[in-house]
C-alpha cells in the first residue's frame, strides 16, 4: 500500500468514527491534519569513505493526551504520508489502550540489509540529532519498529542524552534492560493478542480451550503467540512465514516448531506437518485466525474464503478496507489491530513510567498490569460496539476519537 493510500485509509476510518460518535466538527477537522511533520536529511559517512544522504521523518499526529509515542522504522519504502498514517494510527491505539500518550511515527528511507553495523549506528545517531528538537521524555518517546531494535534504541537514547547533557532513559522505550528497559517487553504484544482473543471468545460464548487456530507470520509476535495459544489449550493447526505454510490438523507442537524455525530459519519442513499453500491455509476450518505478518493480508478474496469464526489482528492493518464488510456480512468477528496489538505500546508505557520513577517493576507486576489493561481496553471496545451496534473496528475507532476529542475539548484551543 502506498503512503498516500495508507493516509487515505486512516482519514476514511477517522471520518467514519467522527460521524458515528458525533464528534465536534472543529475537532474532527483538527484530527484530519498531523500536528507537525519534520523532514530531515541525514548525511552518513559510509564504510567506503563516501557520504550518502538519506531522508528521514518524524511525525506527531496528535499530542493532546500526552507525549507523542511511536516507533522508528528503517526501510526503503518509508515516506512522509506513510509515516503520517502510522502516526495517526498510534494516536488511536494509545487512546484505545487509554495510555497518556499521543501518536507519532518516524523513519529513515534506507535499506538496512545492505548496511554495516557502523553505518547503521552513524545513521541512527545523525537522524536522532536531526530530530532531537522534537524528542524528550515529556515530548516524544520513540520505540523500535520495522528493522530497528533495542540496540538502535540504545544509540538513540545515548545520542539524545549526550546532546542534552543529562541521562534521559525515559526518552525511549524498547531499550535493553541494562539501561532501564522493562522486564516483559519482548512478549507483550503476543500476550495482548492472547488476552483480547480470549476475551472475544468469552464474550461470544465460544470455548477457547480445544479451539483451532491458524497464524500467519512466525516472527517476534507470531512465534511467541503460537506458544501462548497452545499453553491456553488451543490447537494451532497451521502456521505460515515468508517461505511457506505448514498444517497439522492434530495441532503443531509450538516449542518444537520454534526450535525448528530458529535452527532452519523457517517453519517450512517442520514435522509432523504437511506443506500447505498459504492461500489454502486461510480457508481451513478453525475458530481463530491471527494475521501476524503483513498489512493487507486479508483482502476481499481471503475474507470470502476465510474458515475462521474470529480474526484477531496482531499485525498492523492486515485487513483491507474492502475486506471489512465481507467479514461483517459473513458474521466473522474481527478484533482490530488498534486494540489487539496494543500490548506492545502498553509495555512501552510501563517502561516509560519505570524510567521516570527510577524504579524497576518485577516481572509479575508488569504481567498483571498488562493483562488488566488489555482486558479493560477490550471491555470498553466491546461495550461501545454493543451500544452503537457496529463492528469492533468501528467501535474502537469511535472510542479512540471520542477520547482524543474529549482531551482536546478539555484543554481548549490555544491561543
Ligand atoms: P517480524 O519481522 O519479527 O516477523 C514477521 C513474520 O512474518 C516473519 O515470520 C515473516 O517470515 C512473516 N512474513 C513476512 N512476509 C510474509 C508473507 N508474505 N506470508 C507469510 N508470512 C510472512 O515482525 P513482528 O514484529 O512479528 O511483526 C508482525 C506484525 O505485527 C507487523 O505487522 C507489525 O507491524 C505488527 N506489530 C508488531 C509489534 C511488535 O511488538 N513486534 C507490535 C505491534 C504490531
Amino acid at each position: 500500500m502506498s503512503g498516500a493510500a495508507a493516509w487515505a485509509a486512516v482519514l476514511d476510518r477517522l471520518d467514519d468514527a467522527a460521524k458515528l460518535t458525533g464528534v465536534d466538527p472543529d475537532i474532527h477537522r483538527m484530527l484530519r491534519s498531523p500536528r507537525r511533520v519534520l523532514e530531515v536529511s541525514v548525511p552518513v559517512r559510509m564504510d567506503d569513505g563516501r557520504v550518502e544522504v538519506f531522508t528521514g521523518w518524524r511525525v506527531h499526529h496528535d499530542t493532546t493526551r500526552g507525549p507523542a509515542k511511536g516507533g522508528i522504522r528503517f526501510h526503503p519504502d518509508v515516506d512522509a504520508l506513510e509515516t503520517t498514517a502510522l502516526a495517526a494510527g498510534m494516536t488511536f491505539k494509545t487512546a484505545v489502550a487509554n495510555l497518556p500518550f499521543g501518536g507519532a511515527k518516524g523513519g529513515v528511507r534506507c535499506d538496512p540489509t545492505v548496511m554495516s553495523l557502523g553505518e547503521l549506528e552513524r545513521l541512527t545517531r545523525r537522524y536522532t540529532w536531526e530530530i532531537s528538537p522534537l524528542l524528550g521524555p515529556d515530548k516524544d518517546v520513540p520505540a523500535p519498529d520495522v528493522n530497528t531494535d533495542g540496540r538502535v534504541m540504545a544509540w538513540l537514547m545515548d545520542t539524545l542524552s549526550m546532546v542534552m547533557g543529562e541521562d534521559l532513559p525515559g526518552s525511549v522505550t524498547g531499550k535493553p534492560l541494562a539501561i532501564g528497559g522493562t522486564l516483559g517487553h519482548s512478549g507483550a504484544t503476543s500476550t495482548g493478542v492472547l488476552v483480547t482473543a480470549r476475551a472475544a471468545f468469552n464474550a461470544l460464548d465460544l470455548p477457547f480451550a480445544g479451539g483451532r487456530a491458524i497464524i500467519q507470520g512466525f516472527g517476534k509476535v507470531g512465534g511467541p503467540l503460537a506458544f501462548l495459544l497452545s499453553s491456553a489449550g488451543m490447537r494451532v493447526i497451521a502456521v505460515s512465514d515468508v517461505h511457506g505454510a505448514i498444517h497439522n490438523p492434530g495441532g503443531l507442537d509450538a516449542g518444537e516448531l520454534s526450535e525448528h524455525a530458529s535452527r532452519t530459519g523457517s517453519v517450512v519442513g517442520f514435522e509432523p506437518a504437511d506443506p500447505i499453500a498459504e492461500h489454502d491455509m486461510w480457508a481451513l476450518e478453525c475458530e481463530l485466525a491471527v494475521p501476524a505478518a503483513l498489512a493487507g493480508a486479508i483482502d476481499e478474496d481471503v475474507a470470502r474464503r476465510l474458515g475462521a469464526k474470529v480474526v484477531v489482528e496482531a499485525a498492523n492493518g492486515p485487513t483491507t478496507l474492502e475486506a471489512d464488510p465481507v467479514l461483517d456480512q459473513r458474521g466473522i468477528i474481527c478484533v482490530p489491530d488498534i486494540l489487539a496489538n496494543a500490548g506492545g505500546v502498553t509495555a512501552s508505557y510501563f517502561e516509560w513510567a519505570q524510567s521516570r520513577q527510577g524504579y524497576a517493576w518485577d516481572e509479575e507486576t508488569v504481567a498483571v498490569r498488562l493483562r488488566q489493561r488489555m482486558d479493560e481496553a477490550f471491555t470498553a471496545v466491546w461495550s461501545k460496539a454493543e451500544s452503537l451496534n457496529v463492528s469492533l473496528r468501528r467501535a474502537a475507532f469511535g472510542l479512540a476519537v471520542e477520547r482524543v476529542a474529549d482531551a482536546i475539548a478539555a484543554r481548549g484551543l490555544f491561543p
